[in-house]
Protein backbone atom coordinates (compact mmCIF):
# COMPACT_ATOMS: atom_id res chain seq x y z
CA UNK A 1 0.00 0.00 0.00
CA UNK A 2 1.30 3.31 -0.62
CA UNK A 3 2.21 5.46 1.88
CA UNK A 4 2.53 9.37 2.35
CA UNK A 5 6.87 9.73 0.91
CA UNK A 6 5.45 7.57 -2.20
CA UNK A 7 2.09 9.95 -2.74
CA UNK A 8 4.15 12.77 -2.21
CA UNK A 9 6.81 11.53 -5.24
CA UNK A 10 3.59 11.00 -7.54
CA UNK A 11 2.01 14.02 -6.76
CA UNK A 12 5.60 15.88 -7.65
CA UNK A 13 5.55 13.88 -10.86
CA UNK A 14 2.03 14.69 -11.98
CA UNK A 15 2.55 18.42 -10.75
CA UNK A 16 5.85 18.80 -13.14
CA UNK A 17 3.57 17.35 -16.07
CA UNK A 18 -0.27 18.23 -15.53
CA UNK A 19 -0.52 21.68 -14.08
CA UNK A 20 -1.76 24.32 -16.40
CA UNK A 21 -2.97 21.28 -18.88
CA UNK A 22 -6.62 22.02 -19.53
CA UNK A 23 -8.72 18.47 -19.34
CA UNK A 24 -10.29 18.07 -23.09
CA UNK A 25 -12.17 14.49 -22.74
CA UNK A 26 -12.86 11.61 -19.67
CA UNK A 27 -13.33 8.27 -20.44
CA UNK A 28 -14.31 6.12 -17.57
CA UNK A 29 -14.00 2.31 -18.28
CA UNK A 30 -15.01 1.08 -14.64
CA UNK A 31 -18.00 3.24 -12.82
CA UNK A 32 -16.80 2.10 -9.33
CA UNK A 33 -13.78 4.47 -9.63
CA UNK A 34 -16.27 7.56 -9.75
CA UNK A 35 -18.19 5.75 -6.97
CA UNK A 36 -18.56 8.89 -4.62
CA UNK A 37 -20.29 11.23 -7.55
CA UNK A 38 -24.01 10.94 -7.04
CA UNK A 39 -24.25 11.39 -10.82
CA UNK A 40 -21.94 8.33 -11.86
CA UNK A 41 -19.62 8.98 -14.65
CA UNK A 42 -21.70 11.04 -16.34
CA UNK A 43 -21.43 14.02 -13.45
CA UNK A 44 -18.25 13.42 -13.21
CA UNK A 45 -16.86 14.13 -17.08
CA UNK A 46 -19.49 17.06 -16.52
CA UNK A 47 -17.00 18.85 -13.56
CA UNK A 48 -13.94 18.18 -14.96
CA UNK A 49 -14.22 18.70 -18.60
CA UNK A 50 -12.25 21.86 -20.26
CA UNK A 51 -11.31 22.93 -16.89
CA UNK A 52 -7.50 23.50 -16.08
CA UNK A 53 -5.69 22.06 -13.36
CA UNK A 54 -3.94 24.97 -11.49
CA UNK A 55 -1.35 22.40 -9.64
CA UNK A 56 -1.53 19.73 -7.81
CA UNK A 57 -1.19 19.21 -4.34
CA UNK A 58 -1.74 16.53 -1.57
CA UNK A 59 -2.62 16.55 2.68
CA UNK A 60 -1.84 12.81 3.92
CA UNK A 61 -2.80 10.50 1.39
CA UNK A 62 -4.86 12.13 -0.49
CA UNK A 63 -4.60 14.33 -3.75
CA UNK A 64 -6.43 16.25 -5.11
CA UNK A 65 -5.72 19.28 -9.02
CA UNK A 66 -7.37 22.31 -8.09
CA UNK A 67 -9.63 23.44 -11.12
CA UNK A 68 -10.25 26.68 -12.65
CA UNK A 69 -11.77 27.92 -15.46
CA UNK A 70 -8.76 30.57 -16.93
CA UNK A 71 -5.05 29.74 -17.22
CA UNK A 72 -2.80 27.95 -14.79
CA UNK A 73 -2.55 30.55 -11.26
CA UNK A 74 -1.93 29.12 -8.56
CA UNK A 75 -2.69 32.05 -6.58
CA UNK A 76 -6.40 32.20 -7.47
CA UNK A 77 -9.85 30.76 -5.90
CA UNK A 78 -10.21 26.73 -7.69
CA UNK A 79 -14.12 26.55 -8.84
CA UNK A 80 -13.62 22.70 -7.82
CA UNK A 81 -11.28 19.76 -6.91
CA UNK A 82 -10.15 16.59 -8.90
CA UNK A 83 -9.38 14.72 -6.01
CA UNK A 84 -7.59 11.25 -6.00
CA UNK A 85 -6.77 8.74 -3.56
CA UNK A 86 -4.89 5.63 -4.46
CA UNK A 87 -6.33 3.30 -2.31
CA UNK A 88 -3.97 -0.21 -2.08
CA UNK A 89 -3.00 -0.41 -5.78
CA UNK A 90 -3.95 2.89 -7.59
CA UNK A 91 -1.29 3.96 -9.95
CA UNK A 92 -1.03 7.33 -12.70
CA UNK A 93 0.38 6.68 -15.64
CA UNK A 94 1.18 9.56 -17.98
CA UNK A 95 2.25 9.51 -21.83
CA UNK A 96 2.67 11.64 -24.86
CA UNK A 97 0.41 11.76 -27.34
CA UNK A 98 2.27 10.71 -29.75
CA UNK A 99 3.17 7.66 -27.41
CA UNK A 100 -0.27 6.31 -26.47
CA UNK A 101 -0.40 2.77 -25.96
CA UNK A 102 -4.38 0.90 -25.44
CA UNK A 103 -5.40 1.38 -21.83
CA UNK A 104 -4.40 -1.10 -19.63
CA UNK A 105 -6.75 -3.80 -18.16
CA UNK A 106 -6.43 -2.13 -14.86
CA UNK A 107 -6.95 1.43 -16.09
CA UNK A 108 -10.38 2.44 -14.64
CA UNK A 109 -10.58 6.38 -16.34
CA UNK A 110 -8.22 7.99 -18.94
CA UNK A 111 -7.93 12.07 -19.13
CA UNK A 112 -6.83 13.78 -22.44
CA UNK A 113 -5.06 16.64 -20.93
CA UNK A 114 -4.49 19.71 -23.10
CA UNK A 115 -1.04 21.38 -22.91
CA UNK A 116 1.72 24.04 -23.78
CA UNK A 117 4.70 20.93 -23.38
CA UNK A 118 2.27 18.64 -25.61
CA UNK A 119 -0.52 17.39 -25.46
CA UNK A 120 -1.03 14.23 -22.76
CA UNK A 121 -3.32 11.46 -21.51
CA UNK A 122 -3.74 10.93 -17.92
CA UNK A 123 -4.54 7.04 -16.81
CA UNK A 124 -5.69 6.31 -13.41
CA UNK A 125 -4.65 2.27 -12.93
CA UNK A 126 -6.17 0.41 -9.88
CA UNK A 127 -6.07 -3.17 -9.98
CA UNK A 128 -7.64 -3.51 -6.29
CA UNK A 129 -10.29 -0.84 -6.89
CA UNK A 130 -10.49 0.31 -3.52
CA UNK A 131 -8.58 4.08 -5.00
CA UNK A 132 -10.85 6.77 -6.42
CA UNK A 133 -11.56 9.67 -8.50
CA UNK A 134 -14.05 12.54 -7.50
CA UNK A 135 -15.24 16.19 -8.63
CA UNK A 136 -15.93 18.25 -5.56
CA UNK A 137 -16.27 21.56 -3.79
CA UNK A 138 -13.63 22.57 -1.81
CA UNK A 139 -13.65 24.65 1.30
CA UNK A 140 -11.00 26.91 3.30
CA UNK A 141 -9.26 25.82 5.80
CA UNK A 142 -9.60 26.49 8.92
CA UNK A 143 -6.32 28.06 9.99
CA UNK A 144 -5.91 29.90 6.75
CA UNK A 145 -2.84 28.31 5.80
CA UNK A 146 -2.42 26.68 2.56
CA UNK A 147 -4.69 23.46 2.24
CA UNK A 148 -1.42 21.55 1.94
CA UNK A 149 1.87 20.79 -0.19
CA UNK A 150 1.43 21.66 -3.44
CA UNK A 151 -0.64 24.33 -3.25
CA UNK A 152 -0.42 27.74 -2.34
CA UNK A 153 -4.16 28.36 -1.71
CA UNK A 154 -6.25 28.30 1.46
CA UNK A 155 -9.17 25.82 -0.18
CA UNK A 156 -9.07 22.00 0.46
CA UNK A 157 -11.56 19.71 -0.89
CA UNK A 158 -14.84 18.99 1.38
CA UNK A 159 -13.51 15.08 1.47
CA UNK A 160 -10.80 15.96 2.95
CA UNK A 161 -11.73 18.33 5.36
CA UNK A 162 -11.95 16.07 8.45
CA UNK A 163 -8.03 15.21 7.10
CA UNK A 164 -5.25 16.73 9.59
CA UNK A 165 -2.07 18.48 8.23
CA UNK A 166 0.86 15.21 7.76
CA UNK A 167 4.10 15.25 8.87
CA UNK A 168 5.77 17.43 5.94
CA UNK A 169 3.18 20.12 5.92
CA UNK A 170 4.96 23.34 6.54
CA UNK A 171 1.65 24.71 7.99
CA UNK A 172 1.50 21.32 10.41
CA UNK A 173 0.82 22.71 14.81
CA UNK A 174 4.12 20.62 15.84
CA UNK A 175 3.50 22.13 19.33
CA UNK A 176 -0.49 20.58 19.03
CA UNK A 177 0.83 17.12 17.58
CA UNK A 178 3.34 17.08 20.44
CA UNK A 179 0.92 17.75 23.42
CA UNK A 180 -1.74 15.28 21.76
CA UNK A 181 0.78 12.72 21.56
CA UNK A 182 1.50 12.96 25.40
CA UNK A 183 -2.09 12.57 26.80
CA UNK A 184 -4.59 10.08 26.84
CA UNK A 185 -3.72 6.32 27.74
CA UNK A 186 -4.28 4.70 24.01
CA UNK A 187 -0.37 3.25 23.03
CA UNK A 188 1.46 5.53 21.22
CA UNK A 189 1.70 4.30 18.36
CA UNK A 190 -1.95 4.09 18.01
CA UNK A 191 -2.05 7.92 18.67
CA UNK A 192 0.95 8.21 15.63
CA UNK A 193 -1.98 6.26 13.28
CA UNK A 194 -4.92 8.20 14.25
CA UNK A 195 -5.39 10.37 11.38
CA UNK A 196 -7.24 13.73 12.87
CA UNK A 197 -3.80 14.24 14.99
CA UNK A 198 -1.37 14.42 12.29
CA UNK A 199 -2.27 12.31 9.04
CA UNK A 200 -0.57 10.26 6.86
CA UNK A 201 1.17 7.97 9.05
CA UNK A 202 0.93 4.32 8.04
CA UNK A 203 1.60 1.36 9.87
CA UNK A 204 5.89 1.23 8.22
CA UNK A 205 6.32 4.57 9.40
CA UNK A 206 5.07 4.67 12.67
CA UNK A 207 7.36 1.75 13.36
CA UNK A 208 10.31 3.50 11.82
CA UNK A 209 10.03 6.80 13.40
CA UNK A 210 9.45 4.78 17.01
CA UNK A 211 12.38 2.87 16.54
CA UNK A 212 14.25 5.92 15.74
CA UNK A 213 12.87 7.70 18.80
CA UNK A 214 13.66 4.58 20.78
CA UNK A 215 10.39 4.58 22.34
CA UNK A 216 8.25 1.40 22.64
CA UNK A 217 5.24 1.17 20.16
CA UNK A 218 2.85 0.60 23.28
CA UNK A 219 3.76 2.81 25.73
CA UNK A 220 0.76 4.66 26.72
CA UNK A 221 0.54 8.48 25.30
CA UNK A 222 0.32 10.08 29.03
CA UNK A 223 3.67 8.59 30.33
CA UNK A 224 5.93 9.84 26.90
CA UNK A 225 7.55 12.92 28.09
CA UNK A 226 7.30 16.44 26.16
CA UNK A 227 11.02 15.23 25.09
CA UNK A 228 10.14 12.26 24.18
CA UNK A 229 6.98 13.12 21.91
CA UNK A 230 9.47 15.93 20.41
CA UNK A 231 11.57 13.39 19.18
CA UNK A 232 8.82 11.22 17.61
CA UNK A 233 7.43 13.63 15.77
CA UNK A 234 10.68 14.68 14.45
CA UNK A 235 11.57 10.79 13.41
CA UNK A 236 8.46 10.73 11.84
CA UNK A 237 10.16 14.15 9.62
CA UNK A 238 13.15 12.31 8.94
CA UNK A 239 11.64 9.03 8.08
CA UNK A 240 9.80 10.34 5.58
CA UNK A 241 12.07 13.03 4.42
CA UNK A 242 14.31 9.47 3.67
CA UNK A 243 11.64 7.74 2.11
CA UNK A 244 10.99 11.05 -0.38
CA UNK A 245 14.62 11.37 -0.67
CA UNK A 246 15.27 7.24 -2.14
CA UNK A 247 12.12 7.26 -3.81
CA UNK A 248 12.73 10.46 -5.78
CA UNK A 249 15.87 9.73 -8.13
CA UNK A 250 14.50 6.64 -10.08
CA UNK A 251 11.86 8.72 -11.85
CA UNK A 252 11.18 8.43 -15.38
CA UNK A 253 9.95 11.13 -16.19
CA UNK A 254 7.38 10.20 -18.54
CA UNK A 255 5.97 7.35 -16.29
CA UNK A 256 4.28 8.53 -12.67
CA UNK A 257 3.33 4.87 -11.18
CA UNK A 258 3.03 3.80 -7.53
CA UNK A 259 3.28 0.06 -7.01
CA UNK A 260 4.53 -1.49 -3.33
CA UNK A 261 5.49 -4.72 -5.61
CA UNK A 262 7.66 -2.84 -7.74
CA UNK A 263 10.11 -2.17 -5.57
CA UNK A 264 9.69 1.23 -6.81
CA UNK A 265 10.67 2.68 -2.88
CA UNK A 266 14.46 0.55 -2.41
CA UNK A 267 13.23 0.80 1.35
CA UNK A 268 15.61 1.39 4.01
CA UNK A 269 13.84 -0.22 6.69
CA UNK A 270 15.60 -0.38 10.42
CA UNK A 271 12.13 -1.94 12.20
CA UNK A 272 9.34 -2.95 9.86
CA UNK A 273 9.53 -6.04 8.62
CA UNK A 274 12.66 -7.18 10.34
CA UNK A 275 11.78 -9.96 13.13
CA UNK A 276 14.75 -11.82 14.55
CA UNK A 277 17.50 -9.52 12.48
CA UNK A 278 19.72 -8.03 14.35
CA UNK A 279 18.87 -4.03 15.60
CA UNK A 280 21.43 -2.30 13.37
CA UNK A 281 21.72 0.36 16.39
CA UNK A 282 22.43 -2.61 19.30
CA UNK A 283 22.09 -5.82 17.80
CA UNK A 284 19.45 -7.20 19.52
CA UNK A 285 17.07 -9.24 17.78
CA UNK A 286 14.16 -6.86 16.52
CA UNK A 287 10.20 -8.37 17.76
CA UNK A 288 7.20 -8.35 16.18
CA UNK A 289 3.65 -8.36 17.65
CA UNK A 290 0.02 -7.43 16.81
CA UNK A 291 -0.69 -4.68 18.73
CA UNK A 292 -4.54 -3.45 17.76
CA UNK A 293 -4.64 -5.59 15.06
CA UNK A 294 -1.63 -4.57 13.54
CA UNK A 295 1.55 -6.16 12.88
CA UNK A 296 4.33 -3.60 14.95
CA UNK A 297 8.08 -4.04 15.29
CA UNK A 298 10.61 -2.64 17.72
CA UNK A 299 13.50 -3.53 19.20
CA UNK A 300 13.83 -4.95 22.91
CA UNK A 301 16.66 -3.03 24.03
CA UNK A 302 16.70 0.27 22.49
CA UNK A 303 12.46 0.58 22.86
CA UNK A 304 11.69 -0.87 26.54
CA UNK A 305 8.17 -1.64 27.52
CA UNK A 306 6.53 0.52 29.76
CA UNK A 307 6.20 -0.64 33.28
CA UNK A 308 4.36 1.44 35.97
CA UNK A 309 6.81 1.44 39.06
CA UNK A 310 5.19 -0.42 41.85
CA UNK A 311 6.22 1.49 44.64
CA UNK A 312 4.73 5.00 43.07
CA UNK A 313 2.55 6.72 45.64
CA UNK A 314 -0.45 5.98 43.51
CA UNK A 315 0.12 2.40 43.70
CA UNK A 316 1.24 2.04 47.71
CA UNK A 317 -2.59 4.51 47.91
CA UNK A 318 -4.75 2.26 46.92
CA UNK A 319 -3.07 -0.68 48.98
CA UNK A 320 -5.86 -2.36 51.73
CA UNK A 321 -4.55 -1.51 54.90
CA UNK A 322 -2.49 2.13 54.06
ZN1 LIG B 1 18.33 -1.85 19.46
Amino acid sequence: MPELPEVETVRRGLDRRVTGAVIRRVEIFRDSCVRLMPGGAAQFRDEVTDMTCLSVARRGKFLWIPLGNGPAEDAEVPEASLSAHLGMSGQFRIHSAEAMPEPHPHCRARLSLQSGAGDLTLDFLDQRTFGYLHAEELRQTEDGHPAGTGTLTPYLPQSVAHIARDALDPALNVAAVVAALGRGTRGIKQVLLDQTVMSGVGNIYADEALWRARVHPTRPAHTVSFRAATTVVESVQQVMADALKAGGTSFDSLYVNVNGESGYFARDLDAYGREHEPCSRCGASIRRERVSGRSTHWCPSCQRRYAPRRNSTAVRAKTPGM
